[in-house]
Formats: C-alpha cells, structure tokens, sequence
C-alpha cells in the first residue's frame, strides 16, 4: 500500500512523496509551544501525533528534518512576566526546559532545531519577510503603527481553513493573534509598542514593537528549511488564522508554494470540550504523573486513538492504557523466556503447522502493523493487528507449539514496530517535585549569572543521585545511575 496523508488543504487523502527528488528527505515543521506555563497533555496530543508520523516516516526510510518553534514572546508571555515581576526571558526559562523534560518524559524524539522567537536571528529574518511584503504591497503601516496583512489582496487567503473570503470579507483590522472566521480581518504581523510590553521591544523600520505570532512561524520555517516543505502539522485551531496567515506571508514573499502536506490533529477533549488553558479543564503532564501514571502509559493513552479522531481524556483511558502496556510486557517476558530455551530441535506440531503457521514467523514485510500506519497512520489498525498477534502467539506458547527461533523472531519483529511505538523498556524516572525546585532554582541562579549557587545547586542534585548538564537546549537532569 502506498504511504498516504490527509491533507487539510485539499481535504483528501493523498499519496505522500516529498520534493527531494530523491524522494527521501523530507521537511516537516511543526508548530511549537508557547511558554508562559507548563504544556498541558492536548497540546501533548499534537506533540505526540507529530512524534508518531516522524517514526513512521523514519521506519519508511525517510530522511526528517524537523523544526519546532518555541513561541517565547507574545502576549500571554509578557502579561506573565509583568504579573511576576521578572524579565521576559527569566519568566520563560523554566517552562522551556519542563517542556524539554516533558517531550524525553514522553519518548518524543527531538526536532533538530527548537528556534526561539527572540533569537535576534529570527527578529531579523521577520523583519526581512515584513519588508519584502511591504514592497509587494501586501502588508501595510496602520494608524496605530502596526503593520497588517492586506487579505483582500491574496486571492488565496482562506483555503486552508475552506471558507470564501467573498463573502467574510475584511472586517477591519485584528491585533490578536487569534480571532475567528466570523470576524476575519487584516492580521497583525508587526505590533506597535505599548506600555503593556513595558521594556519588551525591537527596533524595525516601522518603529519599536514585536513580532506577531504568525510572522515567526513563517520565517523559523524557511529560514531553517528553505522556502518549501513537505509537511507542516499542528492542531486543527492552528488551521484558522494561524496556518492560513503562515501560507499568505510565506507565499507573499516567495512566490512559491510553501507546504505540500498540511496535517492536523484532532483535539483532546474533556467532557466534550476542547481542553484548554482558557477553559481551565486541562491537565498537565505532570499532573498525570502525579497521580502515578509514567511517562510510557501516557504516550500510549494519548496516541492509542487517530490522530484525526478526537479523543476524550479519562481516568478509565489511562487505566485502560495501563492495562494494554502491562499485555504488552507481558508477552514480551513470555517471548523471551521462550527464546531463551534451549533451541533444541523439535518438530512443529502438525496440527498448528497448517491451520496457523503464520504465527511461527512474523510474514516478510512486518507487516499489517505497517501497512495500517502507511494509511494515514492508522494507529488503531495497527494497534490492532499488535494485540491480535500477541493473542496469537500466548495461544500458541500456551499449547507449547512456538518454538524459540520464532520467538526470537516475533521480539525482533516486536523491536522493529517498537521504534514507532517507543513503549517498551523501564520507565525513565520522573522527576520529584524537590527535584524539579533544585533544578529550576539552578536555572534561576544561571539566568542570574550566579555561577557559585549553580555549582551549589549541581552538587546538591548530585547527592541526591541526579546528573545536571547544560546543553543547548538548556539544562538536562538524568539520573547519575544511567536510569
Ligand atoms: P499552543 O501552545 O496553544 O500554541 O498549542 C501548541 C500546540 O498544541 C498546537 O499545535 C495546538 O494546535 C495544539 N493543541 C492545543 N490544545 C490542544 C488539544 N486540546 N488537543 C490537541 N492539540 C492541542
Ligand atoms: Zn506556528
């Protein structure tokens, strides 16, 4: 079966093929988080189906080159560090590197880039785009001093999201970097400073201001990976207007087509609500874990369900998830008990031999585990094809007929799908609440430039068994046992 996607902007499942002409390196941006507080688990959800669609794309072979942002200056974020009385970048800080800590907790492997919106690299490159727009008459200088998207002028503005622009028309200007189709309008990409910002600014040719969310998506993805990619996901509210504004400004500057495949997920729902920070009906992932849920049992119940299909979050689900890992375990100490006897030669009893000889060798191709997920990642599928093997299999160890090469064999096939999967193994240790306190306060005293408190703080993780290393992405705890 050829591998195939739901692409939102033509709403039809289509055959993938990226436009490396070697047709294996494929470009995927995935919009990030913003960090003004801890990630909640729907946002988790997109996370997690990004993470499922980069392993299944890697399992195919391909190349993925994959970029994250990481939205560290908008309103929520400056509001949050006014409340809190500290600089812009020390009130993000630490929810950068939960966020971190959160994506290894969940085994979701790391993009290759996480630009951040303040970098001044970035600045530069959104102010690069702004202009160029502004020379092509797209984007205009209000009276308030912010610069807009003029919609009316890009005939394509509102495909993505599916509606006709004739008829919504431009009602005004928004300054928000979220509004609704009922009330579309010309779309921030430059802010004007107000006192809200207080000391957050740039200078730009239009005067001191900011950045609006939108313009930083556009610029991170073709500054990182040029001016055309292959997939861009994200959640299905960043379709309008975040997405469809991403397309117009890109698009507006290169001329060409920027993204191939749009993917998008379903939401997380709680009690049929969308969860959410403004709804307050969010948990986040440590509160899962909290309640003493681990890291693998929450990657299961959040990427067991379609990624086009919502799911519902429930206590019953992660038990149900638990549940499902503790079958998983089980079979796999089965497996390998069995692959540990002695492969002494026995004849295969012939009455299993013709009735369900498949089940002595996983077939060639792996292989309905893989087809499923080359249809638009249908992990149920492919889920289900998981369990009624190993149905199979016990079935088999149970009557003595699977012998000690085809358990090998089945665990083999069980480490190839498990690269997708990533459930299987011991459970990387969360970090303790009086861990998570040491650690943060070792970032504070780090922004402080207080390097004797640093030390301090690195040697009072080490007496209580963890590792601090301070890379690129920011600090790193491990255990000093390897866990
Ligand atoms: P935000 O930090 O709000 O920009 O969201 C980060 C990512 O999480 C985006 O891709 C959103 O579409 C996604 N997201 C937010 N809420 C949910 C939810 N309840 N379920 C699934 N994805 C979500
Ligand atoms: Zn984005």
């Amino acid at each position: 079966m050829p591998l195939r996607f739901f692409n939102t902007y033509s709403r039809a499942l289509e055959e993938f093929h990226p436009l490396d002409p070697t047709g294996r390196e494929v470009k995927m941006y995935t919009c990030g988080p913003t960090v003004y507080s801890h990630a909640h688990i729907g946002n988790f959800r997109a996370y997690l189906f990004e993470d499922l669609l980069q392993r299944h794309l890697e399992l195919r072979e391909f190349k993925v080159h994959r970029v994250m942002n990481i939205t560290d200056v908008d309103d929520k974020t400056i509001l949050g560090s006014r409340s809190a009385g500290v600089p812009l970048a020390e009130f993000t800080a630490p929810f950068k590197q939960a966020f971190f800590e959160d994506l290894d907790t969940l085994r979701i492997e790391r993009a290759d880039s996480f630009p951040e919106a303040t970098d001044p690299r970035q600045i530069a490159a959104m102010i690069e785009m702004i202009k160029t727009l502004m020379a092509r008459d797209l984007v205009y200088q209000a009276d308030d001093k912010s610069v807009y998207y003029r919609i009316n002028k890009f005939p394509e503005y509102g495909h993505l999201a599916h509606f006709d622009l004739s008829e919504l028309r431009s009602t005004g200007r928004v300054k928000s970097d979220e509004y609704d189709k009922e009330h579309v309008g010309d779309f921030a990409l430059w802010k004007a400073w107000d006192e809200a910002d207080g000391p957050v600014k740039w200078e730009s040719p239009w005067g001191p201001g900011r950045p609006g969310w939108h313009i930083e998506c556009s610029a991170m993805a073709t500054q990182l990976l040029g001016e055309q990619l292959d997939i861009h996901c994200g959640g299905v509210d960043n379709i309008f207007p975040h997405h469809e504004a991403e397309i117009a400004q890109t698009e507006g500057c290169t001329g060409k087509k920027f993204v191939r495949y749009w993917m998008h997920c379903a939401h997380l729902m709680v009690d049929g609500q969308k969860m959410s920070k403004s709804l307050g009906n969010f948990y986040t992932l440590r509160d899962v874990l909290a309640k003493g849920y681990s890291g693998r049992e929450v990657r299961y119940a959040l990427m067991r369900v379609h990624y086009r299909a919502p799911l519902n979050f429930t206590w019953e689900g992660m038990e149900e998830s638990r549940e499902a890992l503790r079958r998983i375990d089980d079979w796999l100490a089965r497996l390998r008990a069995k692959a540990e006897e002695d492969n002494v030669q026995r004849p295969t009893p012939k009455a299993f031999a013709s009735g369900a000889s498949n089940i002595q060798r996983p077939t060639e191709e792996g292989s309905g585990f893989e087809d499923a997920l080359d249809d638009d990642l249908n992990i149920s599928g492919a889920l289900g094809v998981l369990f009624e093997t190993i149905r199979e299999t016990n079935r088999a160890l149970d009557l003595g007929m699977l012998d000690p090469n085809a358990a090998s064999s089945w665990l083999q096939w069980w480490q190839r799908i498990d690269r997708v999967l990533a459930i299987s193994g011991e459970e990387t240790a969360a970090l303790s609440a009086e861990i998570s306190a040491i650690a943060e306060a070792r970032v504070q005293a780090r922004l402080a430039k207080d390097w004797r408190k640093s030390d301090e703080l690195r040697d009072e993780l080490a007496a209580k068994g963890w590792e601090a290393r301070d890379t690129k992405d920011g600090q790193k705890i491990t255990r000093r046992d390897g866990v």
